[in-house]
């Protein structure tokens, strides 16, 4: 008797697992896992002539981030607060005016472009090395901006921030919504509350060259972003959402066979086979802090 009702907290225990972490995948809820599948959860099998470059790239990442394994705001661990989902804040630091139309290209540019990297986690509609999911949904909750008038639209979409100015004078949404500024997820200060908080600002500047990227989102020219809407690949931005999912510069050195990609900038214009692989390996590196 003490066996079934054992067996039965077992079973009990096992559903509870299931129901608490809907996004995992099966085998970490089954109560036992075999050696295929604990083999297949440390998946790693990158093309062989790039097996070299990522070492290289490795080791590079290892000396040269101060605190690589301590830092817990990369995009990856974003993405794993959420379950799965990322929320924008764009602040829109420019005089140009913005219509309803305008906004909604540029979300729709938005979702794409960041679903560029979110693809290159996917094989055969499966999360590679454990990755939990398949798509992550990109909202846009917040537009900040310097004067209310500059943003053309009357409906309530989405929360706006105006004449909220950072130190510097740009426009920016509410710190008390932003994780950058509540990396422990509380949110309780937040007029929207924790739905409404953001996950990474598109900052998105008049005049602005080049790019800059990092856990607090990615910033690039307003001129630039609104004239590459429509293209297939907007490269400045993909490349700095790179950053914000920890992947390095290469402005002084170049691994092994390794010409061209969106990493070295100015190399390549999209995601490359390297680049998806280089992207793959920091989240090999770092699921472990999931228990993945
Ligand atoms: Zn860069």
């Amino acid at each position: 008797m003490r066996k079934h009702i054992a067996r039965l907290l077992a079973v009990l225990a096992a559903l509870a697992a299931l129901i608490a972490a809907p996004g995992l995948p099966a085998a970490f809820a089954a109560p036992t896992v075999t050696a295929a599948q604990a083999r297949a959860a440390d998946d790693w099998n990158p093309p062989a002539n790039l097996v070299q470059p990522l070492n290289e790239v490795w080791n590079h990442v290892q000396s040269t981030y101060p605190d690589l394994y301590g830092f817990r705001n990369y995009g990856w661990d974003q993405v794993m607060a959420n379950r799965g989902s990322v929320n924008y804040c764009v602040r829109w630091e420019s005089d140009a005016p913005v219509s309803a139309a305008l906004r909604d290209r540029i979300h729709t540019a938005l979702k794409k472009q960041f679903g560029k990297w979110m693809a290159a986690m996917v094989d055969n509609g499966k999360g590679h090395n454990a990755w939990p999911y398949t798509s992550v949904p990109v909202n846009i909750v917040g537009w900040a901006v310097k004067n209310r008038s500059t943003l053309q639209w009357t409906d309530s979409s989405v929360d706006i921030y105006a004449g909220n100015l950072d130190g510097g004078g740009a426009p920016q949404c509410a710190p008390d919504c932003g994780r950058f500024f509540h990396q422990d997820g509380n949110y309780s200060r937040c007029p929207g509350g924790a739905s409404r908080h953001y996950d990474q600002s598109l900052w998105l500047t008049k005049g602005f060259q080049g790019g800059a990227g990092g856990d607090w989102g990615q910033r690039v020219g307003q001129e630039y972003f609104t004239g590459t809407l429509d293209q297939e690949n907007i490269h400045i931005y993909l490349h700095e959402v790179g950053h914000t999912f920890g992947l390095d510069d290469f402005y002084d050195w170049t691994p092994t066979g390794q010409c061209c990609f969106l990493m070295r900038a100015g190399s390549a214009a999209q995601i490359t086979e390297f680049d998806k692989w280089m992207f793959r390996d920091f989240w090999r590196h770092l699921k472990n802090r999931y228990g993945l």
